[in-house]
């Protein structure tokens, strides 16, 4: 879709710390520019851990890299009394671009429910963040309820008050293909996220639907990643185990439809 800039996001997860981030944000960049990637045709976006991105903002900047930055959560609070929290005013003066929120991880190790998901998405866009909202079905939802169900009920949560949010990125990623090797077939991916650009359409309109971009995560690879990107309502990737190999990321990254 000409509107719609594909993105291919890399959560680190609990892995690399600062010094391991430089030298990886570094190495992954002189790798894309000597492959000549054209960072306006894809956009990359890399989400180290909270104690790395002071040191992966200052050599983005020294160095003029190509790359966009964010965090993996962020606290729905602008400061105060919350002990170990991080608020979306620190995360955009260290210039992050986007952050994640309501990763599967955060929501089943941490509890995180679509209540606090939705303070979260208003929090982001409040501190100039752009939020990457995460949703998806576990394997017992997909069979008790089918593959959207839930999903869609997320995303509408997650939205619930919200109505300036003019980018937003959202990322379906079926909990059943995180890190499993399993990765959803392409057309199963579409029809959700065909499903999700229709929750867009009713809840921020025609325009904002046209023009957000859907993410699919879940064991993608350089292998595999060309086929969600041939899909009419997919625009991009957000890549967990294979994001912390450069090689496999820029392949990713790289994809030829
Ligand atoms: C993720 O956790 O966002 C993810 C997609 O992980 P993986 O690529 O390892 O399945």
């Amino acid at each position: 879709n000409p509107r719609r800039t594909p993105l291919i996001a890399g959560n680190w997860k609990m892995n690399l710390d600062h010094l391991q981030a430089i030298a990886f944000v570094q190495k992954l960049a002189w790798n894309l520019k000597d492959a000549k990637h054209d960072f306006s045709a894809v956009e990359v976006a890399v989400f180290p851990p909270f104690t790395d991105l002071r040191s992966v903002q200052t050599l983005v900047s020294a160095d003029k890299l190509p790359l966009a930055y964010g965090a993996q959560d962020l606290s729905a609070q602008d400061s105060g009394a919350y002990t170990g929290e991080i608020s979306g005013g620190f995360l955009s003066q260290l210039e992050c671009q986007y952050v994640l929120i309501g990763h599967s991880e955060r929501r089943t190790l941490h509890g995180e429910d679509d209540e606090q998901v939705a303070a979260k998405v208003k929090a982001a866009l409040k501190h100039n963040l752009v939020p990457i909202i995460c949703v998806g079905e576990t394997a017992a939802d997909l069979e008790l309820h089918g593959p959207s169900a839930v999903p869609v009920a997320q995303l509408k949560a997650a939205l619930s008050g919200v109505s300036n949010a003019a980018d937003i990125v959202v990322a379906y990623e079926p909990v059943w293909a995180i890190g499993s090797g399993q990765a959803a077939t392409p057309e199963q991916a579409e029809q959700v996220a065909a499903q999700l650009r229709n929750v867009l359409k009713d809840t921020l309109g025609e325009d904002v639907a046209a023009r957000t971009r859907i993410l699919y995560g879940g064991s993608v690879k350089g292998v595999n990643i060309a086929g969600y990107m041939r899909e009419p309502n997919l625009d991009g990737a957000l890549v967990g185990g294979a994001s912390l190999d450069i090689d496999e990321f820029s392949s990713i990254v790289r994809f030829q439809k």
